[in-house]
């Protein structure tokens, strides 16, 4: 959970999960969906299937103990480098490196390290640097005061030096270049990608909700049926529930933005008065009641379009 997630973020979420599955045989043997589920909120969903898909190895092929090497953690579904070290560090105090977002930024920092984290040799660099610095002995207590120290005093936007006990060694600091270090990601105009989705409401005001493939893009989680356009909508109103376009209405315009794309999203709604027998065949579909406590994985913008569908309704 805290792979790109601030702990203060992440600690009711912690709870809720660590009461629902208190050991990682409890986890490997949990639903996907409720996995998601109390996931729902934190993003970057790909951490929640990969930690159900490694508690599900630990479970099966090391008999519910973690594996205790580097070698065997990397191989783990969602477990590079830094996370592994982590665990092992922390854990089970054992010496091993590691190199996450807060440390990254305090070694580069220290040293002026040139260039962006995302290039190799960049990389290599603190990778080299942290193994250096992490000591023999209190292994645990050292990774995480680095982490700390650039969550809490090496922060990204105004580095407290005054407070920092690296300030009389820091090349950054000493030479005032604190906010010139690191270097940020070459900068790279991210595309634009737009869908329509479709609010299909019955009688009870339940709204037909879809499961996602497992891979990609909110994978697994619930979402409204998605067309490319609004043409691609209207036609499969008509030809599936022998509806009109004039009986569909633009409900909300939004724009989601993921790391690599952002996503236009154009929701439309419309009343039918029956369920019908068939719809979206091959799918995996749920009529999703908002009065009801949810049991399922929803994307943030799905929640959004969800809670402006029943403020409509309350509105009539
Ligand atoms: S002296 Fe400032 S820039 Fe250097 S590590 Fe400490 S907080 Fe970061």
């Amino acid at each position: 959970m805290l792979q790109q997630t601030q702990v203060t973020t992440v600690i009711p979420y912690y709870l809720r999960f660590m009461k629902a599955f208190p050991s990682t045989k409890q986890l490997a043997l949990a639903d996907i969906d409720q996995v998601l589920h109390l996931w729902t909120g934190l993003g970057y969903y790909a951490r929640a299937r990969n930690l159900h898909k490694t508690a599900k190895i630990v479970d099966a092929q090391f008999k519910g103990r973690f594996p205790a090497t580097v070698t065997e953690l990397v191989n783990l579904p969602g477990i590079g480098q830094s996370t592994a070290g982590a665990i092992l560090s922390l854990s089970r105090g054992e010496w091993a490196p590691i190199l996450d977002g807060n440390v990254k930024r305090v070694l580069t920092r220290v040293h002026c390290i040139e260039g962006w984290y995302g290039h190799r040799k960049t990389a290599d660099q603190l990778w080299a640097l942290s193994a250096h610095y992490t000591p023999k002995f209190r292994v645990a207590a050292f990774n995480q005061a680095m982490m700390d120290l650039g969550a809490t005093i090496c922060t990204r936007g105004k580095p407290k030096c005054e407070l920092c006990p690296l300030s009389s060694v820091c090349v950054a600091h000493q030479t005032h270049q604190e906010t010139v270090f690191p270097h940020s990601k070459p900068a790279k105009k991210i595309p634009i990608k737009s869908v329509s989705m479709l609010l299909l409401r019955n009688q009870q005001q339940e709204l037909l909700l879809e499961q996602r493939p497992p891979m990609g893009i909110w994978g697994g989680l619930w979402s409204f049926p998605e067309f490319k356009n609004k043409a691609a909508l209207w036609t499969f109103c008509q030809n599936n529930l022998g509806e009109e376009q004039d009986n569909t209405k633009r409900v909300a315009t939004m724009r989601h933005t993921f790391s690599h794309y952002h996503l236009d999203i154009e929701a439309w709604s419309l009343d039918i008065a029956q369920k019908p027998n068939k719809i979206m065949e091959h799918r995996q579909v749920a009529w999703y009641n908002h009065k009801q406590p949810s049991t399922i994985g929803l994307p943030a913008p799905i929640i959004k379009l969800i809670k402006k569908a029943a403020s409509e309704i309350e509105e009539h």
